[in-house]
């Protein structure tokens, strides 16, 4: 039994805001039969302290980043967690990065530097009776564990880092490098320094043994000046240790035979049950009934995810026969772009504003297809999910969604492999292509939309191979310590 502990600042079911949390919370699992044990270590949010009952205490610090702080060991929903209470840093309501103004916590940097150096500490032997053979850091917020781990004294914890988004980078002014408590030699270019600031993923990236991210074709994108976000260059010099893996969905909590938030339960030989759930999301969303069929999003609202593109082609998917049903929650003007939509086409485009974990079951349960128009995605959770449900994913070519989706051409389609619809590039005309290929595939072709989806629910999306592979990564890298 190989030890790994991975370090993450959410994990579902107890704190989400996005595909890490699923992925996070989803491992542990999918490794157990690998010969991995996996104990996770988040921030003791007061959602995690609440919901976490007959914690222990593992480790204990007078002084972690301005106040006493204490990692307690518990369980819930299956997973074996390191809880970080540290009480002046995360215990705060609401979203774990943003007060309520909806900016970022003005101490981010301090709250994940403590976080980082507490898996440090832990993966340097502080538990006596887990002690780590790799830390696994999952993107900016874990990252700086790798410099704590590789600039203090020498040991034998292997680091990989996984990178979700390299969007978010934990970026800071160098007036916090002092604080850190990271060696002078560590603000350099071969460390933490980025820009004359501290870069908490770079410094991820630089230290660590490995690095994963959660796609093939997402790890080519970002070693190019394009996808690069600013770190290609390091990402270049880092192509050996870099690999893409991608993601899996936990299919005992998204599974079509038994989800509860369906109102119908269904598999490959009754999708016809699928209209009952697509009544009830004409119902929630207060769409006219009609024959054509419906397009869901569930998304982040951000220019990341595309939807500015697909706002400018709603009048067309409407025109075209289609309707369109929104959940999402984001940015400001994103939100108000889908209200005056659904304002102009009563009936025909209903949204939904906020995070509803169940609503979403249901639109992948009861929809035609979901759009996810992505500018980059890194590996996407949500074609998946459509895959599972005999919801048609039709997306952007681009990152996760390239390697995960076969695009119904006449040749895909006439060999029987298909399963959903793909677009290049990432604009307007493209994404409105799509849509309209879609909705005649739909209305022309029903036996082949019917066998698309199919082979979607029939296709492997859970964690096997990659499990599998995460797997291999660690073993290959506590044998080379040996
Ligand atoms: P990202 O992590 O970039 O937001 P992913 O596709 O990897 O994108 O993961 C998004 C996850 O969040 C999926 O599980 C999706 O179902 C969920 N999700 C996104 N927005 C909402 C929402 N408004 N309500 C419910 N679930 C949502």
């Amino acid at each position: 039994m190989i030890n790994i502990l991975a370090v993450a600042s959410e994990v579902f079911p107890l704190v989400k805001t996005g595909g890490l949390a699923d992925v996070v919370g989803a491992l542990p699992s999918a490794l157990a039969g690998h010969g991995v044990k996996m104990r996770v270590m988040v921030p003791g949010y007061p959602a995690i302290m609440t919901a976490v009952k007959n914690a222990e205490p593992v480790w204990t610090s007078k002084h972690l980043f301005g106040g006493a702080a204490r990692l307690l060991a518990g369980r819930s929903h299956g997973l074996d967690l390191l809880m970080l209470d540290a009480p002046h840093l995360f215990d705060r309501p609401g979203n774990p990065y943003l007060g309520p103004d909806g900016a970022d916590w003005p101490d981010n940097w301090k709250r994940f530097a403590a976080l980082s150096q507490v898996a440090a500490v832990v993966g340097r032997g502080a538990i006596e009776s887990f002690v780590p053979a790799i830390v696994h850091v999952h993107d900016w917020q874990a990252a700086l564990a790798a410099a704590y781990l590789k600039t203090g004294e020498k040991t034998d914890a292997r680091v990989v880092l996984t990178i979700h988004n390299l969007a978010f980078q934990g970026n800071f002014p160098v007036t916090i490098f002092p604080e850190l408590g990271l060696p002078q030699s560590a603000f350099a270019l071969d460390g933490v320094e980025y820009y004359g600031g501290v870069s908490f993923l770079k410094g991820g990236l630089q230290y660590s043994d490995a690095i994963t991210t959660v796609s093939p074709t997402y790890a080519d994108e970002i070693c190019t000046p394009a996808g690069g976000m600013g770190m290609d260059g390091l990402l270049r010099a880092r192509r050996s240790v870099l690999s893409g893996i991608v993601n899996g969905i936990d299919t005992d909590v998204w599974n079509p035979g038994e989800d509860d938030n369906l109102l119908a339960n269904y598999d490959t030989a009754g999708l016809a049950s699928r209209a009952k759930n697509k009544r009830e999301i004409e119902n929630r969303f207060a769409l006219r009934s009609g024959t054509g069929p419906i397009f869901c999003v569930v998304s982040r609202l951000a220019w990341q995810k595309g939807m500015d593109i697909l706002g400018a082609c709603i009048d067309g998917l409407v025109s075209a026969g289609g309707r369109l049903a929104v959940l999402g929650s984001g940015e400001a003007a994103l939100e108000g772009l889908f209200r005056a939509a659904s304002a102009r086409h009563r009936g025909s485009v209903g949204v939904v504003t906020g995070y509803d974990e169940s609503l979403a079951h249901l639109l992948q349960g009861g929809s035609d297809a979901i759009l996810v128009p992505s500018r980059f995605e890194p590996c996407g959770l949500t074609q998946f999910y459509g895959l599972h449900y005999g919801c048609i994913p039709v997306v952007a070519r681009v990152g996760g969604l390239a390697d995960t989706i076969i695009d119904a051409n006449d040749a895909a389609l006439s060999a029987g492999v298909a399963t959903g619809i793909q677009f290049f590039p990432v604009e307007a005309g493209a994404l409105m292509g799509a849509i309209n290929r879609a909705i005649g595939l739909y209305t022309n072709d029903i036996k082949a939309w019917r066998n698309m989806q199919k082979r979607g629910m029939k296709s492997a999306v859970s964690w096997g191979k990659s499990a599998a592979r995460y797997a291999a990564l660690y073993k290959g890298l506590a044998a080379g310590n040996e």
